[in-house]
């Protein structure tokens, strides 16, 4: 089937249906078939595999997701959008569309409808209003997802894939890597969407882990600890953590947990791995409970 990535098919539907583009919701629609085929061989589709696809647009990645995997889920927001992919995706028998928010849906209960509970894989460029939440939701809800496969903000690629030290280095990094491994398959420029975003751009993928990467008691201390860390990233992990409104630690008991990790006494958030962030995790809550 001819490919509606290219751009002059793009815009013969988008006229024929006097589709206006959406600011709202992150509407720019990929218009290159050489990054849709990078997209396919980062995602490593197979036709055993069920693809949850969100904010399909006009079906541009919807048909190389159909042409690739078994089975596709697509759920877009856009109510206008619905009859046109009606029509571009009249040719598949294996996908299905559903017009929702993605950030209200309840995807353990359609991967479990749709297939049978076992793990699907994410694939979509992704609107970047919302990629956050939308990535984070999908890994801390502990959604059955073997791996995620989007075109995010070239700047939120680089803070998931950042190692300790490195400016970008931040919560995200943290928790993506706590959940899953990353790797930026891609950059891509502007000039590959319709309309052109005011950034660049980038496909990562995150292989998603059967179980986190390190083992920690207490997730959500060791999530409060990090966010305390990186919220004022200038001072030191010992003042922005006794200093943090959502957690009860004294100097001292900060102090005492970051010595017995031989760690400076002056060291910030930004130079702890994630290994180190649940050890003091741990510390702290067992000498709580000590
Ligand atoms: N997949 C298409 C492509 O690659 O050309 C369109 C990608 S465009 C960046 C993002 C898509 O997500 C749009 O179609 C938009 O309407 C849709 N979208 C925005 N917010 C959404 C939400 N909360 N739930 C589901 N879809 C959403």
């Amino acid at each position: 089937m001819d490919k509606l990535a290219k751009a002059s098919n793009t815009i013969e539907i988008i006229k024929k249906y006097n589709f206006t583009f959406q600011k709202r919701y992150g509407q720019n629609f990929l218009i290159d078939t050489h990054v849709m085929g990078k997209i396919m061989d980062a995602a490593g589709l197979t036709c055993d595999d069920y693809v949850i696809e969100i904010g399909p647009g006009i079906g541009s990645m919807t048909q190389y997701l159909c042409e690739r995997a078994g089975k596709v889920t697509a759920v877009e927001i856009d109510k206008d959008l619905i009859p046109i992919l009606n029509e571009t995706l009249m040719g598949y028998d294996n996908v299905s569309i559903i017009n929702e928010d993605i950030l209200k849906l309840d995807l353990n209960e359609i991967i479990m409808k749709d297939n049978n509970g076992k793990p699907a894989k994410v694939v979509a460029n992704l609107p970047y209003y919302i990629t956050t939440p939308i990535i984070m939701g999908l890994l801390e809800g502990h959604v059955p997802v073997s791996s995620i496969t989007v075109m995010v903000q070239k700047e939120v690629a680089d803070r998931m894939q950042a190692g300790p030290g490195s400016k970008d280095y931040g919560a995200l990094s943290l928790a993506v890597n706590y959940y899953s491994s990353p790797h930026i398959a891609a950059n891509v420029p502007p000039n590959c969407f319709i309309p052109r975003p005011n950034v660049g751009s980038a496909v990562i993928n995150l292989d998603v882990y059967d179980t986190p990467k390190v083992m920690v008691r207490d997730e959500e201390l060791m999530f409060k600890l990090i966010r305390a860390a990186f919220n004022q990233r200038r001072k030191t992990l010992a003042n922005s953590i006794s200093g943090a409104m959502t957690l009860d630690y004294s100097k001292q008991e900060v102090a005492k947990g970051i010595a017995a990790l031989s760690l400076p006494e002056n060291v910030r958030g930004e130079a702890l791995t994630l290994e180190q962030f649940a050890l003091l995790s741990d510390r702290l809550s067992s000498g709580r409970n000590d």
